[in-house]
């Protein structure tokens, strides 16, 4: 089972001060950046997935890639690039997500289809347009029940025309890399009905696309209903997936890799368990900069918070940090100094019981990966892009060695 890690241009600055919080003045962003394969000493995954909306914008989005950085990746392929190494895989789709409203998709095969050409993919997957409702129930004629909406049935036979014409320009034009179907269906029959589709056409790696919002149960479903019809040779791929708990049933089904970036976006876009530990999750200890705080701006500005006071906690409570990680400062005040700090924004959660589990138990000490090595307990907090998006990989670090694990011991 394969982990692809979606590029969204995360990368970390390595000549960030965690202490002054400057950087070096001439670094070019990007060049002078690292991705996640590049700060650890084994990548914690086994290839990349590359979306071309995020490369060159779709509809009327920009993207992640500035003018400059497109050419650069078109003139010397996405692996140059992305600085990626020979033996991980390179995979290409177009970014589904971005026009998931339209009534069609606005990119075509062939713009596609360069995309992956030009950027020298390993695998590209077809177009498609995802479907957004998903209802088991539809399979069973079950009384009383509305059938089908129109719009899934429509956006399913559009994606399979379009895995057509895709897989005929691929063979016509020889192109290099190897094409990947896309199946999208609102019930375990439909996504059968796809995959068989797609088979057909003489497909050999398939990839299930909106199975994103779907509990584990539901997928296990699809799968279910999927996996006979699979010809021996035949791969799946599962978008925007990450169920470790269920690598051996999936692999059982046919499923060969997966993608996701919630490791990475756990650490920072969320309330709670930004840090993943060996047994557990873990809250990030919150301490915003004052000085880019929209709401303790607007709390200054109005006269309820001093100024000086926020920058004096705001010191006060990174000093008592570091000090507790030497074990020169006690726990609880610590969580009393957070919680005066956090009050200042007006934030209405009170974290204390995280905190306390996240500071007894010192998870980022048991860790052996280079984040935590190199920031200590600055990485459990959650502040700005350095600090955060390193969480993020040390989260996909972690993943990647349980999958590992999980992977040892598929017979
Ligand atoms: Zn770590």
């Amino acid at each position: 089972m394969k982990f692809f890690f979606p590029d969204s241009q995360d990368l970390v600055d390595p000549s960030f001060d965690f202490d002054t919080e400057k950087r070096n003045d001439v670094r070019i962003r990007q060049r002078d950046d690292l991705y996640a394969h590049e700060v650890f000493k084994k990548s914690p995954y086994d290839g990349m997935l590359v979306s071309m909306a995020i490369v060159n914008g779709v509809n009327g989005s920009t993207g992640r890639y500035t003018l400059g950085q497109q050419r650069r990746f078109m003139v010397r392929g996405a692996r140059e690039f992305l600085r990626l190494p020979k033996h991980m895989d390179l995979m290409g789709d177009c970014g589904e997500f971005t026009y998931v409203k339209e009534p069609e998709p606005p990119v075509t095969v062939e713009q596609v289809a360069s995309f992956y050409e030009q950027g020298r993919f390993d695998f590209g997957a077809s177009v498609d347009h995802i479907i957004l409702e998903y209802n088991a129930d539809w399979d069973r004629n079950v009384p009383g029940i509305r059938g089908v909406p129109e719009d899934c049935k429509r956006r399913q036979e559009l994606t399979i025309e379009l895995a057509r014409s895709f897989q005929k320009l691929c063979r016509k034009n020889k192109f290099r890399f190897q094409p990947i179907g896309i199946a999208q269906g609102w019930s375990p029959k439909s996504y059968a009905k796809a995959v068989s589709a797609l088979q057909k056409m003489g497909y050999q790696y398939i990839a299930l696309g909106g199975l994103v919002p779907l509990k584990s149960s539901e997928i296990l479903e699809v799968l279910e209903s999927v996996s006979p019809k699979l010809k021996q040779s035949t791969r799946l791929h599962l978008f925007g997936v990450t169920r470790l708990d269920h690598v051996n049933e999936f692999s059982r089904r046919g499923v060969v890799s997966f993608d996701s970036t919630s490791p990475l976006t756990q650490a920072f876009k969320e309330d709670r368990d930004n840090y993943y530990g060996r047994r557990r999750k873990y809250s990030a200890i919150r301490v915003p900069q004052v000085d880019i705080n929209l709401k303790l701006k607007n709390r200054i500005l109005s006269g309820e918070v001093e100024q000086s006071e926020a920058f004096r906690l705001e010191r006060e409570c990174l000093n008592a940090l570091r000090q507790f990680d030497r074990r020169r400062f006690p726990r609880r005040d610590l969580i009393k100094l957070l919680n005066e700090y956090q009050q200042l924004f007006g934030g209405k959660r009170n974290y204390s019981v995280e905190y306390e589990a996240l500071l007894k138990e010192r998870p980022w000490k048991e860790c052996r990966c280079a984040v935590c090595q190199e920031l200590g307990i600055d990485v459990v907090i959650f502040r700005g892009a350095e600090r955060n998006r390193r969480r993020g990989f040390h989260n996909v670090y972690v993943t990647y060695n349980r999958l590992k694990r999980i992977r040892s011991k598929i017979t």
